[in-house]
């Protein structure tokens, strides 16, 4: 088992670290790792952003552990060089097309939640998004029209790509509470006729899983109003872009959420992909201790268990986690005062507390 580390800027390195020592406490057999420059540093050393001995690193290793990148240094740099690059280089060389960002509310802390209590208590939904097709890829530009400059976004989808996109839902559906919503806006974009019917058809596969449909525009009322009436939701681009910001404020703390890219690669463990935390490198607090590494910790819990097959590691490192922020073990961002060690130190002891 290989995975690549790639630290890359700002608090990156510091969260990357703690999730590096509940890693090494797992003692996994037959692990090697390796460590990669992306981002502000590797422009520094390198050049660019994402230097090609990282990407081959990436491509030799079975799962990529990401921090962050961005570095304000970096700001007059043009757009290929700047730090941002090496993540979107990431997802498009290594053929990474299903985003999932799992959103579920932490006992205690329903106060951060953007929602009611009640409500926020609710929560547990994981969000697919697709990754590589809808208007960020499609034909786009500039032309003149009788009402000024006009610009256009073609959004597109083929059957091959929702068909790859919905297994992995399916998937993930399984492997949760077995029911699967499918966002579109069928009622007027052609694009989302073609997804629901393929979504429908992949279902033949996975009669465990029960499939419901609904609208963009109501998917996004329903986020905010009752969210426990979801588990799994898959969509496209531009929509999963969207919602799944949406359920993130619904829980709370961005130091809080992990996030997996998956690719089609199987590892024989599992499937490739790459883990990263959804916050940014957060410049503002980089270099003092108060980065949250919690949700740089359960990135590795959903590396552990997509392209590891370690399921069981990846529940206990997640019920470390639990047990830590249970015990009100905060940092700054949950209002408390818990450095990133500390608080690494404290999930790697709650870790030997869990069988
Ligand atoms: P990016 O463009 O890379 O997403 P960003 O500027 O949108 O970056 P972040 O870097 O995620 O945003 O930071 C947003 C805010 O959240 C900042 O004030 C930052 O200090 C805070 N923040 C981000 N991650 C953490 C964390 N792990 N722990 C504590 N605070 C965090
Ligand atoms: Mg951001």
């Amino acid at each position: 088992m290989k995975i690549a580390v790639f630290a890359g800027d700002g608090i990156g390195p510091e969260v990357t670290a703690q999730a590096l020592r509940v890693l090494d406490e797992l003692s996994l057999p037959g692990l090697t790792l390796f460590e990669g420059d992306v981002g502000a540093v590797a422009y520094r050393r390198h050049g660019q952003p994402l230097p090609d001995e990282t990407l081959e690193m990436a491509r030799a290793a079975d799962a990529v552990m990401f921090g962050a990148v961005g570095d304000f240094s970096c700001d007059d740099l043009p757009r290929h060089l700047r730090p941002e690059q090496a993540i979107l280089g990431l997802r498009s060389e290594l053929g990474l097309f299903a985003n999932l960002r799992p959103a579920a509310g932490f006992p205690g802390l329903e106060h951060l939640s953007s929602l009611k209590p009640e409500i926020a208590r609710s929560i547990d939904v994981l969000v697919v998004r697709e990754l590589n097709g809808d208007v960020y890829f499609g034909d786009k530009g500039e032309r003149a029209s009788a009402g000024g400059r006009e610009g256009w976004d073609a959004m597109s989808y083929n059957e091959a790509e929702v068909r790859r996109i919905a297994h992995t839902a399916f998937r993930a559906a399984m492997g949760r509470g077995k029911k699967l919503t499918s966002v579109d806006k069928a009622n007027v974009l052609e694009t989302s006729r073609i997804w629901r019917e393929t979504v429908i058809d992949v279902a033949k596969d996975y009669s465990e899983v029960t499939l419901d449909h609904m609208y963009v525009d109501n998917a996004a009322m329903q986020m905010v109003k009752a969210p426990g009436q979801f588990d799994t939701i898959v969509t496209g681009n531009l929509f999963g872009d969207i919602l799944s910001d949406q359920a993130s404020a619904c829980v709370g703390s961005i130091g809080l959420l992990a996030s997996a890219s998956l690719g089609e690669r199987q590892t024989g463990y599992g499937t490739f992909g790459l883990y990263e935390p959804i916050h940014g490198s957060a410049p503002d607090i980089a270099g003092q201790g108060k980065a949250n590494p919690v949700a740089a910790v359960l990135s590795l819990a959903m590396l552990l268990r997509h392209s590891l097959g370690r399921e069981e590691e990846a529940v206990r490192v997640e019920r470390a986690v639990e047990g830590i922020l249970a015990d009100g073990v905060f940092g700054g961002d949950l209002g408390g005062n818990a450095t990133t060690g500390e608080i690494g130190d404290a999930i790697v002891s709650k870790l030997l507390t869990i069988s």
